[in-house]
């Protein structure tokens, strides 16, 4: 039999995850702070409620999709929410840090809580297609038994018991995002800078994109595997990057653009050099941001 399910935050992601579970014919009840967010659902068949004890209660599994995990805390705390929700599942999909699931994590095992941390690696249109992930963490035999739910909004994707390691991929995928934007930032500066239409810069991204790409997933396994030394499969060593950097800090000292991000990559360049590591392979560079380095 289907488990039933709650949801607490109906914001835009969590309408998405709702609506998603409708259509796999999960029994869902709603409950957001404003009340006037929800009822939209109610069309596709959410039953709505006016507290978070009558959400909790009125399910197997509760899903809690809200801003921080700062609200999701007060929300929990705010009424005799532990006893509500003791024997049931609590999947918390709202994003934030390792240490906040791992504290969520404390808190529902003092409580007799089943446990699962999330991290949904989607917009709210992609919600339940084939486009959109979800990835977790917990006790594998909750996982198991959630997984029917989980796959409803999005390809889930255990990701062990250690309950920090969802939040953690997250962010590992997110800088890599920010790695790309700020990229973007300095491209977009610099060119403007110069009086170089951005339009060729596009086709540029396009055309090297599977280079840029190949270097990634280089820099990643060399990561996995430890092999850090410069070899015959070594793609660039630590001093080819340093030295095409400098070619970006010239440009952006003779513009008078803002360093700000640039410094610390020259910062990061200089611990390798201190280190007598410019001939390694590129790969070593994130050894250099560790706090003994
Ligand atoms: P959103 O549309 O702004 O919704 C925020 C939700 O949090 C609303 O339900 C809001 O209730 C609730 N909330 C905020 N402060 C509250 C408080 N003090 N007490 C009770 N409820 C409160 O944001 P969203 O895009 O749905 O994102 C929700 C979570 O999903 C976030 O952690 C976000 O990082 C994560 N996420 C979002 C996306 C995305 O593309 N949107 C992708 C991945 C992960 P009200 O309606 O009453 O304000």
């Amino acid at each position: 039999m289907k488990p039933t399910v709650s949801v607490l935050g109906t914001g835009l992601m969590g309408s998405a995850l709702v609506r998603a579970l409708l259509q796999h014919r999960f029994q869902v009840t709603a409950w957001n702070r404003t009340r006037a967010k929800a009822e939209p659902l109610a069309a596709d068949g959410a039953k709505i409620v006016d507290t978070v004890a009558q959400a909790i209660q009125a399910s197997d599994v509760i899903l809690m999709n809200v801003s921080t995990y700062d609200v999701g805390t007060d929300i929990l705390r705010s009424a005799d929410m532990a006893r509500l929700l003791h024997g049931k599942t609590l999947i918390e999909l709202t994003s934030g840090a390792p240490n906040d699931a791992r504290a969520r994590a404390d808190w529902a095992q003092a409580a007799g809580i089943s446990y699962l941390d999330g991290a949904i690696l989607a917009t709210p249109d992609v919600i339940g297609s084939e486009g959109a992930a979800i990835i977790v963490a917990g006790a594998q035999d909750t996982f198991d038994a959630a997984a029917d739910v989980l796959n409803a909004m999005a390809t889930s994707q255990y990701v062990g018991d250690d309950i920090g390691h969802a939040k953690t991929l997250d962010i590992a995928v997110l800088s890599l995002m920010w790695g790309a934007l700020f990229g973007a930032v300095h491209a977009a500066a610099l060119c403007r800078a110069e009086g170089v239409d951005l339009t060729p810069v596009m086709g540029l991204h396009e055309a090297t994109a599977p280079v840029v790409h190949g270097l990634v997933g280089d820099f990643l396994q060399r990561n996995a595997e430890a092999r850090f030394a410069q070899d015959d499969k070594t793609l660039a060593s630590v001093a080819t990057h340093y030295h095409a950097l400098h070619h970006l800090v010239d440009v952006m000292d003779a513009r008078g653009l803002d360093r700000v991000v640039v410094d610390g990559y020259l910062a990061l360049f200089k611990k390798a050099e201190d280190a007598g590591q410019l001939s390694a392979d590129f790969a070593s560079m994130a050894n250099f941001l560790q706090a003994s380095t």
